[in-house]
């Protein structure tokens, strides 16, 4: 069932088997496995937000950047609310490569505690739960062997593979669960309830105080618990728990909020066309299963070894949008428009607009070139428009974004790379606190030189491979690429490392199972537990981790039962339930 907090009197004391902390998409993907796979057990699922937006909740997000660090406030790019940022997401889902989770000799602290076997095994699941259609990246078996080639005549399987990105409706999870979560009899989503504290004096955990509406607290205990409230509230959340325990819960090795990565995000080069009407596949296509997808072209694992390159991704991308010199009536129109769009979308092309703003006079002749786009290619812009609000605005299965076919077969290149898992980079406790008393976070991210210059080098390594085609050229200066990555920002909604896994206390906060390293019954689902991240944008491998965590936290519990039965034991269980 779905309750609200308003509904649990105060200073109630809720009993369950296992209690998950956050409905985004790792909380819901793990409730939705267990009341599948463990339908006798008694869940309890908190979610601070609501069924709907909720400022007063989100404001609950508000926290402070360190200077000089282009990390977004932390209240964007989060939503709170039962969907987590599966309500605002964009959908490309990416698996990581076996490579990224591999011990890297040149990237620091690489080396997952895990084997690809284990996660790869419930990436199909995942998929199935992101409406994403099949586990297939390869074009010729996800589309069909007559499917063209992504750019005719490059082929270069040595220094890039070109892979396929798929795309979810995008899928909210508050929305697609919500029925079946609602009709689960042993499950109660309680809806505005804030978790504040674990209550862990001793270990394992004892109690988890939660805050309802105003003046309303109570306490749930449960036999596990699990944090899936997202790569920046699990450190806030362990770190608020226990500041006696050297800096917090799970933090006898002194990672926790540290390693933080968010992938490095830039717009970068020109690759030219040779000749410019080479056949390319630019545009989103649709598999026989109805998702779309979108060619990429990653650097191949081979290459990453031999030249010591960090996990990258490359799209082809439109002109600078800002920039009316593109004379394309659709980018000026998005960017006229762009102020209706969300703010972390927003963002987005303010970014790549900062990235261009030294050459860019918004003088009166800016908007007229933009306005003259738009009237010169009234018709395209129409036709857009309409393909837009039947593709998009009123589709269920949502095309993705805007693709823009260029004039003179020349793509900037959007690049998505690997960052190195750097301690410094970090969520902390700031002195400010919420309306609770907990103190907001404060973050601090920015790029190391490795990161950059890995970067650098990749754009080299492509730029070498189109030349040995003769396919294309991509053209850039070394100083103004330098100049773009030194200002290239986070993904803002990718949240990762800050309770990493590991095989020791002393490398990191949970083991190889989830479980926070010395607490048997505290678990976290989530990007936090990643130890690199590779390029694959987080949620696919979010809900893989999910998907594992309840096949282990069902044996534990069916293990601890077990146990009960054998010696009489009265541990908590699935007690009566004041709020029923
Ligand atoms: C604009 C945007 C675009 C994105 N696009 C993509 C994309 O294309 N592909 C991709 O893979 N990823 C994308 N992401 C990232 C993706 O949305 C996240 O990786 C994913 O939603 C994270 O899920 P989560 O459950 O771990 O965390 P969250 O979604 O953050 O969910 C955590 C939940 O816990 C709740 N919570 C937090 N603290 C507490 C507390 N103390 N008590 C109770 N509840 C609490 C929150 O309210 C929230 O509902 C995007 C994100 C944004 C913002």
């Amino acid at each position: 069932m779905i309750l609200d907090a308003a509904t649990v009197p105060d200073g109630t004391e809720l009993r369950a088997d296992i209690c998950i902390v956050g409905g985004g998409a790792a909380g819901l993907a793990l409730a939705d496995a267990l009341i599948k796979a463990a339908r006798h057990l008694d869940i309890i699922l908190l979610e601070a937000g609501g069924l709907r937006f909720d400022a007063a909740a989100q404001a609950g997000l508000v926290g402070e950047t360190a200077p000089g660090s282009p990390h977004p406030p932390p209240h964007l790019y989060r939503r709170r609310g039962l969907g987590g940022a599966t309500a605002i997401w964009g959908g490309r889902c990416v698996p990581l490569d076996p490579i990224d989770l591999e011990r890297r000799p040149w990237v620091p602290h690489s080396g997952w505690p895990i084997g690809w076997d284990a996660l790869a095994s419930h990436y199909p699941a995942a998929m199935a739960l992101c409406e994403a259609g099949s586990c297939e990246f390869d074009a010729g078996r996800a589309l069909g062997e007559g499917a063209p080639p992504s750019i005719a005549g490059f082929v270069d399987p040595d220094v890039v593979a070109t892979r396929l990105e798929r795309f979810s409706r995008p899928t909210d999870f508050g929305r697609s669960l919500r029925a079946s979560l609602a009709e689960a009899p042993r499950l109660r989503v309680i809806c505005g309830a804030e978790a504040l504290r674990l209550e862990a004096a001793t270990r394992p955990v004892t109690g988890l105080q939660v805050a309802g509406p105003p003046g309303r607290r109570f306490t749930v205990r449960a036999r596990h618990y699990v944090l899936a409230t997202g790569g920046l509230e699990v450190p806030r959340l362990l770190l608020a728990s226990d500041p006696s325990r050297r800096g917090g819960l799970g933090n006898e090795g002194g990672a926790l909020g540290r390693y933080y990565m968010c992938h490095a995000e830039a717009t970068l080069g020109r690759l030219r066309l040779l000749p410019a009407d080479r056949p390319v596949a630019l545009d989103f296509e649709t598999t026989p299963d109805g998702i779309y997808v979108r060619r990429k072209f990653d650097l191949a694992a081979a290459a990453l070894r031999r030249e010591g390159l960090l996990s990258t991704t490359f799209r082809l991308h439109y002109p600078l949008i800002a920039d009316p010199a593109h004379g394309i009536g659709i980018l000026s129109a998005m960017y006229l428009v762009k102020d209706v769009i969300l703010p972390e979308y927003r963002r987005k092309l303010a970014t790549i607009e900062q990235a261009g703003r030294d050459r860019l006079q918004r003088g009166p002749g800016f908007w007229l070139g933009h306005a003259g786009n738009v009237v010169r290619d009234g018709m395209g812009v129409a036709r857009f428009g309409q393909r837009w609000l039947r593709r998009r605005t009123f589709a269920s299965r949502k095309l993705p974004y805007v693709v823009v076919r260029s004039r003179d077969g020349s793509y900037p290149l959007d690049v998505n790379a690997e960052q190195i898992p750097d301690p410094a980079n970090r969520v902390s406790l700031g002195a400010a606190t919420d309306r609770h008393g907990i103190p907001q976070l404060r973050v601090d991210w920015r790029l190391l030189p490795q990161d950059r210059d890995s970067l650098l080098r990749s754009m080299a390594v492509v730029r070498d491979a189109f030349a040995r085609s003769g396919t294309g050229r991509l053209d850039y200066e070394v100083e103004a690429l330098q100049a773009i990555v030194a200002a290239a920002t986070p993904v803002g909604g990718h949240h990762i490392g800050t309770a990493r896994m590991s095989a020791t206390p002393a490398d990191g906060v949970v083991d190889a199972n989830c479980t926070v390293h010395g607490v048997p019954n505290l678990h976290i689902a989530g990007a936090a537990v990643f130890p690199t991240c590779g390029h694959a944008n987080p949620t696919l491998t979010i809900v893989a981790l999910a998907l594992r965590l309840a096949g282990h936290l069902a044996t534990l519990c069916e293990a601890g039962v077990a146990t009960q039965a054998k010696d009489g034991a009265t541990t908590p269980r699935s007690v009566a339930v004041a709020a029923r």
